[in-house]
């Protein structure tokens, strides 16, 4: 077996650095790859330091996958040697709940695998992410990867395309609706960019007056400097959905009453501290709905990435080689990336 070369987390408080793993020994279905590009997620430094409370170390990072196909298993039928393929957040579920069979892996009831810090159904091994020079994930939980879209681009949308793309769809973001984005991060621009290709009007929020240029740029209609109390007033009651991306804690208010009658605002940033309460005044009167999503399922998933090389969509990236990641983190805490960080693999390959 070769060794695969890979960045880990040993412990909550550890930098990433070089650590040697070995991929399992394909099963029938398995396709395994090498990993060109992996996006840096925000939920990866989270779990690097442990902040939902359920690391377990040796953490491999890298949930934003895009590869090459280097072998595939003997009952392997939709992927061949040389395909370019993706791989997101998930890389296995029970398959048989009532979740599954709706394609609603993501919400598997009994939890989906993880693609790192989950365990494999089989094996009961903890699984090892696409900070990694190549990987090995069943068939169904690989994604075909349109071949007009740039690759190193193509990577955060399998989890911030995917996660921004699943409630836009869910909520009817769509022409003659009013959509906002809170926070222009990776998932954040993903939002912006899929809102305004599905044909809505498309307002960003944002704590940076620097990013007001950018977002513009990207597809949003207006720009709300979120801080600003006359700018959000101008706002109110006026939002069918808003999309709420922030890493952070944060006041809810604010944006709940942007909300119009029946508006929901759902969240998709999972903080390490969770949001104060909002005011249930702020909820009632105008039957106002708060909502949550979880990234995408797989067929979702596939449907996101069609409709990106339709509409020619990619996340602006900034491409690191993997030396770089613990710098990467740091900006990424100062909001100071434009707009994603991706590995580009082949500097971690001897
Ligand atoms: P990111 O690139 O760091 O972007 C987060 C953005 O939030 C920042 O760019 C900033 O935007 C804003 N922000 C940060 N701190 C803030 C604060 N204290 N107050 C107000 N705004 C603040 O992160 P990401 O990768 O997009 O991930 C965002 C969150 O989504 C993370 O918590 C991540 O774990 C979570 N996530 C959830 C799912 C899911 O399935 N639900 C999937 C993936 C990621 P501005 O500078 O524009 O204000
Ligand atoms: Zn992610
Ligand atoms: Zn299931």
């Amino acid at each position: 077996m070769n060794t695969t070369y890979a960045y880990a987390a040993q412990h909550a408080q550890s930098p990433l650095a070089p650590f040697e793993i070995q991929r399992r020994p394909l099963r029938d279905h398995d396709v395994q790859m090498d990993v060109l590009f992996c996006g840096v997620c925000h939920s990866d430094l989270h779990q690097i330091r442990n902040e939902w409370h359920n690391s377990l170390y040796p953490v491999v990072p890298g949930h934003e996958i895009v590869g090459k196909v280097t072998a595939v298993g003997p009952a392997v039928t939709r992927y061949k040697v040389g395909d370019r393929v993706g791989v997101g957040c998930m890389v296995d579920s029970c398959r048989t709940c009532a979740s599954c069979a709706e394609g609603l892996e993501q919400y598997c009831e009994t939890g989906f695998v993880a693609t790192y810090n989950g365990v494999d159904r089989e094996s009961g091994d903890v699984t090892f992410g696409g900070y990694s020079t190549d990987l090995v994930v069943d068939e169904s939980f690989v994604l075909r990867v349109p071949e007009n879209l740039e690759p190193a681009g193509v990577a955060p949308l399998l989890c911030a395309g995917i996660t921004t793309y699943s409630p836009l769809r869910q909520w009817g973001a769509g022409p003659g609706k009013k959509v906002g984005i809170v926070g222009l991060g990776g998932l954040g621009h993903m939002g912006v960019k899929l809102a305004r290709a599905m044909g809505a009007h498309v307002v960003l929020f944002t704590t940076s007056p620097s990013k007001i240029e950018d977002a513009k740029r990207l597809g949003a209609h207006e720009v709300v400097i979120s801080k600003n109390a006359d700018e959000m007033q101008a706002q109110t009651n006026s939002f069918d959905f808003i999309l709420n991306t922030v890493a952070a804690q944060h006041d809810l208010n604010p944006f709940l009453n942007l909300l119009r009658r029946d508006g929901t605002m759902t969240l998709v940033g999972a903080p390490e501290h969770d949001h104060p309460s909002p005011q249930v005044f702020n909820l009632i009167f105008k039957r106002r709905r708060l909502a949550g999503s979880l990234i995408g399922g797989i067929a979702e998933t596939q449907d996101m990435l069609d409709f990106c090389s339709k509409h020619g969509i990619t996340s602006d990236i900034e491409l690191i080689p993997m030396q770089k990641i613990n710098e990467a983190y740091e900006r990424m805490l100062k909001s100071d990336v434009k707009y994603r960080f991706v590995i580009d693999m082949a500097s971690l390959k001897p």
